[in-house]
Parts: structure tokens; C-alpha cells; sequence
């Protein structure tokens, strides 16, 4: 028998591809090879912002299949581009299984562990008949709330579409946060027809919930013991993080702008807000308008992570003469290093989206939150963060919908004059970090690697 060798795939948006190659490379440390699985569109631009220090393709086998989707058609639009997945590439995996099987000299396909909301990838493995595990690069509590779709529906809360028909609170278990039935994983994603794609896509979590040998989770029991229990069978083997593997994350959709940390060693310990939303987050021109004047009206310095497609014509979208005012104190940068950044001494807090990636890393280092989520699982992990762990604070709306600027300026001076919030993210610190380095999550992830090693 050779090398364990796994097939790593992805759900092919940012905040799943970092934390899979992150697994890659925990699981090739380990002696496990690794091949992984992007879409033709997203390997192209993970290659291309491939700093010269990466050294990701020496390490992991960077392969693609396409993703069914023209290439003149949006990504981001997340329906379409689920649907066209579903179609076309569980024929292209099992095709490339076949392939990589075929090369003379090559390590067998041992195994398939795929993103946990591709239950299609889970049946191309079982089809074959290799060891297959799910990943989920998500909290267990979003996870544990999908098993109460039936449930749902039967108390007419949402139909079988996933449309929701009941607007109120929801107790989906003791165990897990109040949920606001319009916050469901997939009810605040794009308009009905896409509803109902990314509703299927994840009520398929039963098939993996099934099939799966094994089930892992980016997280902690520390962070959610509650949910952990409605869940038995999928296990805490996180925060898996570059940092705590010395290492630097690789797997960037856009380059990143490293003189940010430079920027960041000029400044005083504890003093910067860093501000970023993700990957996917958009905004309309007014509260773009708002973050800036809000950042403005803090006097402290900041650093702010400006996609260029997070609004409709960023060029035009900042304030007038905002750049010249915050010149001596803010940095603006299209895509920072982020959990570089986040464990500078400089940063204070983190003005976030709250997806779970930056959830766990501002987590991972101590750093309390102001919580701003746009969509999907960010508000119940923002329920975590704000009444759970009580890392941080909400933002509220305006009768018209926005936050505004006095708004982001008070809840940020509430932060931050309130010592309690950094004592709490610290003590988190050390809990979570604790679990990774030697307890509940580096046991589960050992008795993980031991099985892909076992014949
Ligand atoms: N990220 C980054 N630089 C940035 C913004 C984000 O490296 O300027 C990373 C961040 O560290 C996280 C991922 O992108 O690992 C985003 O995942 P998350 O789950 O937080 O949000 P999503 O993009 O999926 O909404």
C-alpha cells in the first residue's frame, strides 16, 4: 500500500477555500497527500495571487475541473452557480478520479473529503468505494440548525421551498441562539429562485449526514458546547489557522497587500480598527457612505479592507474629500493578509461581517468584535459573538434601514472603553487555543488522521 492520498474539494467561495487548503496542509505535515479540487475559474485566480513567498504548490497538487458555469456568466451569483455544480461536476470528478488512478507511478485515490455542503462529492466517493469524510468550514450550530427543516415545515414556519411564511423568533433547540426565522442559513442569500437552490443544496445534508465516515468541523467544543450535542457526529477539530501551524494561509482570490503590516508596525499597540467583510459582502452607496464618515468620527486610526466590487462604482463611492481628511490615520487596501493583521499587537477590534472564518480567527487572537452581518450564517454567528461569548456588539438600523455613522463611531467607543469586552476575548483566547494545540481538537484531529492512514 502507498501514501494515504486524499482528493480535498471545495464549495468554491473564498471563506471555504482558505480553511480547506488550510486542512491540506495540516494533513501533508502529517504525511497525507493531498490533491485538491478547485473550479477551473477559482484555480486561475488562486494561482495568479500566489505571492512569491507561497509555496502552497510544492506542498499540495493544485488540480481543476470546470464548474459548469459560461465564462461569461456571474459567479457570484450563488444559485446559478450552485445549480450548474450540481449538474456537471460529479461526472468531472469521478472522471478525474479515474484519471489520477490511471497514471502509472501516481498514489491511489485513498479517500474524498469534501466541503460539507457537497453531498454530491460524499456519493461520487461512496460510488467508488474510498473513505469519505466531510468538512465543514462553518459553526456546528449552523449545521445543527438545518436538522430542523422538517420541523419547520411541519409548524408552518417556512414550505418546502424554504420560503419562509412565518416572520418571528425561533428556539431551534435550548442548546443554540434565538434565531429570527428571516436569518436561516440560506433565507437572506440572493433572490427566491437562488433561495431555493442554496435550501436544497443544504437540506442535502442529510445525504452527508449519512453517508460520511467521518464528519469534522472548523471549531471548538469551547465555542459551542450547546450545539455540539444536537450533532454528535460531527466533531471539533479547529481553529485550524496558519498561525497555529506556523505557517502563512494560502488560497487568495485577489493578491493581498502585505505593506499593510508595515503600515500596521508604525502604529501604537492596541489603537487600529480593522475593518473588513469578507469576500462576498456588498453594499449600497449610502452605507458605504456611512462606514467612511463613521471611521472618520473616531479619530483613531484604521485600516479598511475595500474590495473593489464591494459597491457598485468605487471610484465614486467615497465621501467627498474623505481621503485627504484620514490621510495621517487610514489605510485602505483592496485585500489585506487578515489573520496577519488580526494577530498584530496594533489592531484593537474588528469591525467584521462575522463570517465564521474571520469569526474564529479574530477569536483565534484575542480581539473583541463590532458586528455588522450581511447575509447567511453571519447572524447567528454574531449571536455567538455578541451574547454568548460577549466579544463584541451589534450595530443597529435606522428607520430607513442604515446604519449610520454616530451609530458605528458610539458602538465603537462602547467597545473599546469597556475593558470587560478584551478580557472576555482573551479568556476565549486561551480556551480555544488550548483545544487546538493539546486538547479536544488536536486529539479529535489525530484520531482523524489516524484513520486516513489505516489501511
Ligand atoms: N480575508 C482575507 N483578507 C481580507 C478579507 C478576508 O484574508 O482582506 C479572509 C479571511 O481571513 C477569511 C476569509 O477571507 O479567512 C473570509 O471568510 P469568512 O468566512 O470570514 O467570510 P466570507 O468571505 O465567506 O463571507
Amino acid at each position: 500500500m502507498g501514501k494515504p492520498h486524499v482528493i480535498v474539494i471545495p464549495y468554491p467561495a473564498q471563506g471555504h477555500v482558505l480553511p480547506m487548503l488550510e486542512l491540506s496542509q495540516w494533513l501533508v505535515k502529517n504525511g497525507i497527500k493531498v490533491t485538491f479540487v478547485n473550479t477551473e475559474f477559482n484555480h486561475e485566480r488562486v494561482l495568479k495571487s500566489l505571492s512569491d513567498s507561497d509555496n502552497i504548490r510544492e506542498t499540495v497538487t493544485m488540480v481543476y475541473i470546470p464548474d459548469g458555469v459560461e465564462p461569461w456568466e456571474d459567479r457570484n451569483d450563488l444559485g446559478k452557480l450552485t445549480e450548474a455544480m450540481s449538474r456537471v461536476m460529479p461526472g468531472e470528478l469521478e472522471s478525474l478520479i479515474g484519471k489520477l488512478n490511471g497514471k502509472e507511478g501516481g498514489e491511489k485515490i485513498t479517500g474524498v473529503i469534501a466541503d460539507g455542503q457537497l453531498s454530491w462529492a460524499i456519493e461520487v466517493a461512496h460510488k467508488i468505494g474510498v473513505k469519505k469524510a466531510a468538512f465543514y468550514p462553518a459553526s456546528v450550530a449552523s449545521v445543527a440548525s438545518l436538522l430542523n427543516v422538517p420541523n419547520l415545515v411541519s409548524d408552518g414556519i417556512i414550505d418546502n421551498n424554504g420560503r419562509i411564511l412565518k416572520d418571528q423568533m425561533i428556539q431551534l433547540s435550548p442548546t443554540i441562539p434565538l434565531m429570527h426565522s428571516t436569518n436561516f442559513v440560506w433565507a437572506s442569500v440572493g433572490d427566491e429562485a437562488t433561495q431555493k437552490i442554496i435550501f436544497d443544496m443544504l437540506s442535502k445534508f442529510s445525504i452527508t449526514n449519512k453517508l460520511a465516515d467521518w464528519q469534522i468541523c472548523n471549531s471548538s467544543y469551547d465555542l459551542e458546547p450547546g450545539a455540539f450535542s444536537l450533532v454528535p457526529n460531527i466533531i471539533p477539530v479547529g481553529p485550524l489557522l496558519a498561525s497555529n501551524r506556523l505557517g502563512k494561509s494560502a488560497g487568495y482570490f485577489w493578491p493581498e497587500d502585505s505593506a499593510c503590516l508595515a503600515w500596521l508596525d508604525q502604529q501604537p499597540i492596541n489603537s487600529v480598527i480593522y475593518v473588513a467583510f469578507g469576500s462576498l459582502t456588498v453594499f449600497e452607496q449610502t452605507q458605504f457612505e456611512e462606514v467612511a464618515l463613521g471611521l472618520e468620527l473616531t479619530n483613531m486610526p484604521f485600516l479598511w479592507v475595500v474590495r473593489q466590487d464591494i459597491t457598485a462604482d468605487i471610484n465614486e463611492a467615497y465621501p467627498k474629500g474623505f481621503s485627504d481628511r484620514v490621510q495621517n490615520r487610514g489605510l485602505i487596501v483592496s485585500w489585506a493578509p487578515q489573520q496577519q493583521v488580526l494577530s498584530h499587537p496594533s489592531v484593537a477590534c474588528f469591525v467584521s461581517h462575522c463570517g465564521w472564518n474571520s469569526t474564529i480567527e479574530g477569536v483565534s487572537n484575542g480581539v473583541p468584535f463590532i458586528c455588522w452581518p450581511y447575509f447567511a450564517d453571519q447572524f447567528l454567528n454574531q449571536s455567538y459573538i455578541c451574547d454568548e461569548w460577549k466579544v463584541g456588539l451589534r450595530l443597529d438600523k435606522d428607520e430607513s434601514g442604515i446604519i449610520r455613522h454616530g451609530e458605528i463611531k458610539d458602538k465603537l467607543e462602547n467597545l473599546l472603553s469597556d475593558e470587560s469586552y478584551k478580557e472576555r476575548a482573551l479568556n476565549l483566547q486561551t480556551k480555544t487555543m488550548d483545544s487546538v494545540r493539546e486538547g479536544c481538537s488536536h486529539k479529535n484531529f489525530n484520531n482523524f488522521i489516524e484513520w486516513i492512514k489505516d489501511d
